[in-house]
């Protein structure tokens, strides 16, 4: 009857787990989780008080059906999402953890509490559930992360067979799992040796029920993970966090690093096609050449790290002057582009606000100021392409150098 019960136990919960799994894109995964978290506790709870007796020693339908089943859940996260959803959960139970004993401990400060007749409440019960759920749980954030590991590992060896890829993992981390929680348990709530050979035995044989109950679940209700190609160990890690780093990657496309403007390859992208939309809505367009004056003179001087600070702020000061809807390049070394929706008269005037923006904002140290040179080109009807506007602004600024710098040129 023991074995008949547990059995029934293993596959209520397996069905109604993998079901609401299966349902995750409708309903979202936090249904899953809230049911991981409310199981939580009847789990702890059995594993301390509720034992059977059975041929092999003391099971605890708790930990065994229930936590092995938890694991599995997680291993199936893993697989089927990534390993950022599979840490969800496992920080969740650890913080409504702490918090469970934060509030047992607030309840103290009670004092005018009513006597109840034969129901009362048993704070020294939920202190040590509190901690025997931490315990619990710290160990169940190892467990996530070995269970990644070893079943990444065997997918060398046995990426084929999935049942034992599987089974092995949730075996391995089971039994590092029952050596230490059945040591908390044994300080905590007084849980005999029997215990830990009965839980011992009956979690092998539980990993068995779910490694089917999974292998089940992914070859016939979600088979795209069969002959999925193993990930590499380092890939694990990387995948715990690319979310965030393809999200950092694509904040960082098209910057320039040293001052946060847009790069010369955006130059490249978005010149032709500002170009092409002024020309099809007959608005205004101008390119502006902007080169910081004698700058390898300032390298030579001050150095290259002062160097790239006199970049950063004259980009800063260019960025300050500008406006929106204008577009501001870094294009090479010392040399900025913007592009702007403003005729010629507009556009020399813009000029004219930077250099004087520039000349007053930067002054080295011994009080050389820090001047800049612009050549100014206007989209004209003639011009066919966005190239044609660049080399007439580069040569205007040609000109600009030549009539002694810290001055603007157009043409
Ligand atoms: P001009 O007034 O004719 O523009 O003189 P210049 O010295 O500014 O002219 P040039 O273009 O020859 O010198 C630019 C120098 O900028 C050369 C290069 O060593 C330096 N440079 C280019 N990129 C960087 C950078 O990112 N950081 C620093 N510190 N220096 C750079
Ligand atoms: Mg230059
Ligand atoms: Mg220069």
């Amino acid at each position: 009857m023991g074995f008949a019960a547990l059995f029934a136990h293993g596959l209520v919960y397996a069905i109604i787990m993998l079901g609401i799994f299966r349902l995750r894109k409708h309903l979202g995964l936090g249904v899953l989780f809230c049911l991981i978290g409310s199981m939580h506790f009847l789990e702890t709870y059995l594993a301390a008080t509720f034992f059977i007796d059975l041929p092999f020693g003391l099971i605890s339908p708790g930990s065994t059906v229930m936590f092995a089943g938890k694991l599995s859940l997680f291993l199936l996260l893993y697989i089927k999402e990534d390993a950022e959803v599979m840490r969800q959960p496992v920080y969740g139970l650890l913080a409504g953890n702490v918090l469970m004993l934060i509030l047992g401990a607030i309840l103290r400060l009670h004092s005018n509490t009513v006597e109840m007749p034969g129901y009362n409440p048993d704070l020294i019960f939920v202190d040590q559930m509190g901690f025997l759920m931490m315990w619990g749980t710290i160990l169940l954030f190892i467990d996530a992360i070995m269970l990644i590991i070893i079943y990444e590992r065997l997918g060398g060896f046995i990426s084929r067979t999935l049942f034992g890829r599987i089974f092995v993992s949730l075996a391995l981390v089971l039994s590092f799992d029952q050596v230490f929680f059945y040591l908390g348990l044994h300080y905590l709530a007084g849980v005999p040796q029997a215990a830990f050979y009965g839980g011992w035995i009956a979690k092998i044989g539980v990993a068995a029920f779910f490694t089917a109950a999974l292998a089940f679940y992914l070859r016939v209700c979600e088979p795209s993970v069969v002959g999925t190609p193993t990930r590499q160990i380092a890939d694990v890690f990387d995948r715990l966090t690319y979310r965030h780093r393809y999200e950092n990657l694509m904040r960082q496309v098209g910057k320039d690093p040293l001052t946060g403007l847009r790069d010369r390859g955006l130059f490249e992208q978005l010149g032709p096609t500002i170009f092409a939309s002024s020309v099809r809505d007959a608005t205004p367009m101008s390119a502006i050449m902007i080169d910081i004056d004698r700058f390898k003179s300032i390298n030579d001087n001050y150095g290259h790290i002062v160097g790239d600070r006199v970049i950063q702020n004259v980009a800063q000061t260019i960025s300050n002057t500008i406006r929106d809807d204008d577009y501001l390049f870094r294009y090479g070394g010392e040399e900025f582009a913007l592009i702007c929706n403003k005729g010629a008269v507009e556009a020399l005037a813009l000029a004219e606000r930077i250099r004087a923006a520039v000349i007053a904002d930067h002054v080295l140290e011994g009080g050389a100021a820090v001047s800049i040179s612009a050549g100014i080109s206007t989209r004209t009807v003639c011009d066919t392409d966005f190239t044609t506007v660049l080399s007439r602004a580069d040569a205007a600024l040609y000109q600009a150098k030549a009539r002694g710098r810290n001055c603007v040129e157009g043409l």
